[in-house]
């Protein structure tokens, strides 16, 4: 596919979806309930780092559980998959993403991809006190995107003093003995995490950097162990959208995570990440429009990984 076809694609679909209005922006924050619902933005980066845009590629908006996909990363270079594998599961949960669920045998979270499983995953995170350990996770971020982030202390504070149920989940995994650090520090470690800021091109560098075996494309930097990639992409694909990830993985069958910011980022092995932000989400806690936007961009561009007739899609095809 030609570079300006690429373009069109994508501008085509914006201007196709700018006008749906589905859904509604998360609430249940009271700092998210803030957001301009109309905002709207894709970008694809190439694992050759090249960049395809549009809408409002600028706007600044919090990552929420896009993060759990990158801390998931850090946990398993902290403590390796063995031992990650013991606090938390790799199940897919057709339960919404803040079900108060724990594994009944074993006690673990299902999969680090909903609130228990990422409170979990952020409680591994290692470092010498809290300052310590939020320095980890924001250089962790830094490299995936290769730019300094920083957390807005209002969706932070907002979230801290709102986050009951995921307090409660806290609560059941140490009475399981499934945290066993200060709660509360890890609960602040990954109410941050959630408000770390983010713009669509910065989810899609993220995205790329996946699809890259964990070199960023554009600072050629590496971000995460290439080991713990497969890992990483494997509950992406079954536990990354919640109780959507069946249907998504029919459907549009690339690994893939959303959050209740209306972001997405989706993941094509060695050829590019997508990134699509519009805050108006569907009863799961997905962006509706950036389902719709990553459905049609998966059938066009033949993406779906068990395509038989599937294109090795690199930026070098986009020049031709
Ligand atoms: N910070 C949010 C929470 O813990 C993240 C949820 C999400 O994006 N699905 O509820």
């Amino acid at each position: 596919m030609a570079q300006e076809n690429l373009e069109a694609v994508l501008n085509d679909l914006h201007c196709k979806y700018k006008s749906l209005q589905d859904g509604a922006v998360a609430k249940y924050i009271p700092e998210l309930a803030k957001v301009n619902p109309e905002l709207f933005s894709i970008c694809v980066v190439t694992v050759d780092g090249e960049v395809y845009q549009v809408g409002d590629d600028k706007q600044l908006f919090t990552i929420q559980s896009i993060s759990k996909v990158f801390a998931y990363g850090l946990a398993l270079e902290d403590h390796g998959r063995d031992y990650v594998l013991t606090r938390v599961g790799v199940e897919p949960t057709g339960d919404a993403f803040n079900a108060i669920i724990l594994d009944e045998q074993s006690n673990r979270p299902l999969n680090p991809m909903v609130n228990a499983g990422a409170i979990a995953t952020t409680s591994l995170i290692k470092g010498n006190g809290a300052t310590e350990r939020l320095n980890r996770m924001l250089n962790m971020f830094r490299g995936y995107i290769g730019h300094d982030v920083f957390v807005d202390i209002s969706v932070f504070t907002s979230e801290r003093s709102t986050g009951h149920r995921n307090r409660a989940m806290a609560h059941l995994m140490l009475n399981f003995g499934m945290i066993d650090r200060n709660i509360e520090e890890s609960l602040d470690l990954y109410f941050q995490q959630c408000a770390v800021m983010v713009n669509c091109q910065d989810l899609a560098v993220m995205a790329a950097t996946l699809a890259n075996k964990g070199i960023n494309p554009v600072t050629k930097e590496r971000a995460v162990n290439s080991s713990y990639i497969k890992d990483i992409l494997s509950v992406m694909y079954t536990c990354g959208m919640y109780n959507f990830a069946g249907e998504w993985a029919y459907k549009i069958g690339i690994p893939a995570k959303s959050g209740v910011c209306g972001g997405i980022i989706a993941i094509v092995p060695n050829q590019m990440g997508i990134g699509v932000f519009s805050p108006r989400l569907d009863a799961r806690g997905n962006s509706v429009r950036g389902v719709k936007v990553c459905e049609e961009l998966s059938q066009q561009l033949g993406l779906h990984l068990f395509e038989c007739s599937r294109n090795n899609f690199k930026s070098g095809d986009l020049c031709n």
